[in-house]
C-alpha cells in the first residue's frame, strides 16, 4: 500500500524534533494560536524589504527605502491573522520594524545581488520517504561562487553585541530552503547559505544588522545507507505517528503551544 505523503514546512522542521506533539497539533491537526507581536514585527520587516529588493530585480523599477516602508506599516496595522500583543504595542513594533527596514536597505541590500526574492518554492515530494517539503525562500543571491540562499531572521538575539549573527540551530531549515530553491528555480545552489540577522532591540544601539554564513546546510539533511539524515529521521517519526511530547522544550507554554491546556506529557 502506498504511504500517504505528509507535507513539512521548512520553518517547522526544527519544531518537529523539539516537540513532535506540538508539531503534530499545529501541522497535522491544524490547531492555531494567535500570532505574537514579535512575529508580526518580523513579518513586517520581511514585507518591506521584499518590496525594496523585488524592485531591484532585473527589469524592475527601484523604489526608495521610504517608499517600500509602506509595506512595513501595512503589515503591522492590517495583519492577516489574529495577533496577541500581550505587553507589546503596535506603535512600538512599527517603530522598531521601520528602523530595521531602513537599516537593511542601507547596510545589507547594497552588498547583495539577488536572483530571486520571496521565492515561493514548489512542493518537493520525496516519495520514498513519504514526505513533501514546502516553504518560501527569502532570497536567492548571486555570488562569485555561484548561487546561494539568504534567510532574514529577526529577533532580540539575532545579532549579538559583538556583531556576530546567531546561526546555530538553523542549518536544517536552511538546507531545506536550498533544496526547494534548487528544485523551483533550476539554479544550482552552491554558495554557502546566509542568515541576515536583524536585532529587534528597543534602542538604536541594540538594533543591529549582520550576516552569518552556514556551510554545508544540506549535508545533515540527506543521509547515507549507514547513517540516516535528518529527513529520514523526520519521515520515520511522521510515518510512525508516535508524536511524543517534550515538556522540557523552551516553547512548552500556552503562548507557543496549542496543546498546552490538555497535554498529557506535562503531567
Ligand atoms: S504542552 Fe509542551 S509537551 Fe505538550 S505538546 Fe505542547 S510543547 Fe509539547
Amino acid at each position: 500500500m502506498r504511504q500517504s505523503i505528509i507535507s513539512i514546512r521548512a520553518s517547522s522542521l526544527g519544531e518537529l524534533f523539539d516537540c513532535p506533539a506540538r508539531w503534530a497539533a499545529k501541522h497535522i491537526d491544524g490547531k492555531t494560536l494567535p500570532s505574537s507581536g514579535a512575529a508580526l514585527l518580523g513579518t513586517a520587516v520581511h514585507a518591506g524589504t521584499a518590496v525594496y529588493d523585488s524592485s531591484r530585480l532585473p527589469g524592475g523599477t527601484p523604489v526608495s527605502a521610504d517608499d517600500a516602508a509602506g509595506a512595513v506599516v501595512d503589515a503591522i496595522h492590517h495583519p492577516e491573522q489574529e495577533v496577541d500583543w500581550d505587553d507589546d504595542k503596535p506603535q512600538e513594533a512599527e517603530r522598531i520594524a521601520l528602523a530595521l527596514h531602513t537599516r537593511y536597505c542601507m547596510e545589507i541590500a547594497p552588498h547583495q545581488e539577488y536572483a530571486g526574492v520571496e521565492l515561493s518554492c514548489e512542493r518537493l515530494e520525496i516519495a520514498d520517504l513519504g514526505i513533501a517539503l514546502t516553504g518560501t525562500t527569502d532570497r536567492v543571491r548571486k555570488t562569485a561562487d555561484g548561487h546561494g540562499i539568504s534567510d532574514i531572521k529577526t529577533g532580540k538575539t539575532a545579532v549579538g553585541a559583538d556583531g556576530v549573527v546567531k546561526t546555530a540551530g538553523h542549518a536544517f531549515q536552511l538546507g531545506v530552503y536550498e533544496l526547494l530553491a534548487e528544485h523551483s528555480s533550476g539554479l544550482a545552489i552552491t554558495a554557502p547559505a546566509q542568515i541576515i540577522g536583524l536585532s529587534t532591540g528597543k534602542t538604536v544601539a541594540s538594533q543591529r544588522s549582520g550576516i552569518g554564513e552556514v556551510n554545508g546546510a544540506r549535508q545533515a539533511l540527506v543521509g547515507t545507507e549507514d547513517s540516516p539524515g535528518v529527513l529520514q529521521h523526520a519521515a520515520r517519526l511522521i510515518q510512525s505517528g508516535d508524536f511524543f511530547g517534550n515538556p522540557r522544550s523552551m516553547l512548552c507554554g500556552e503562548k507557543y503551544c496549542p496543546n498546552f491546556g490538555t497535554c498529557r506529557y506535562r503531567r
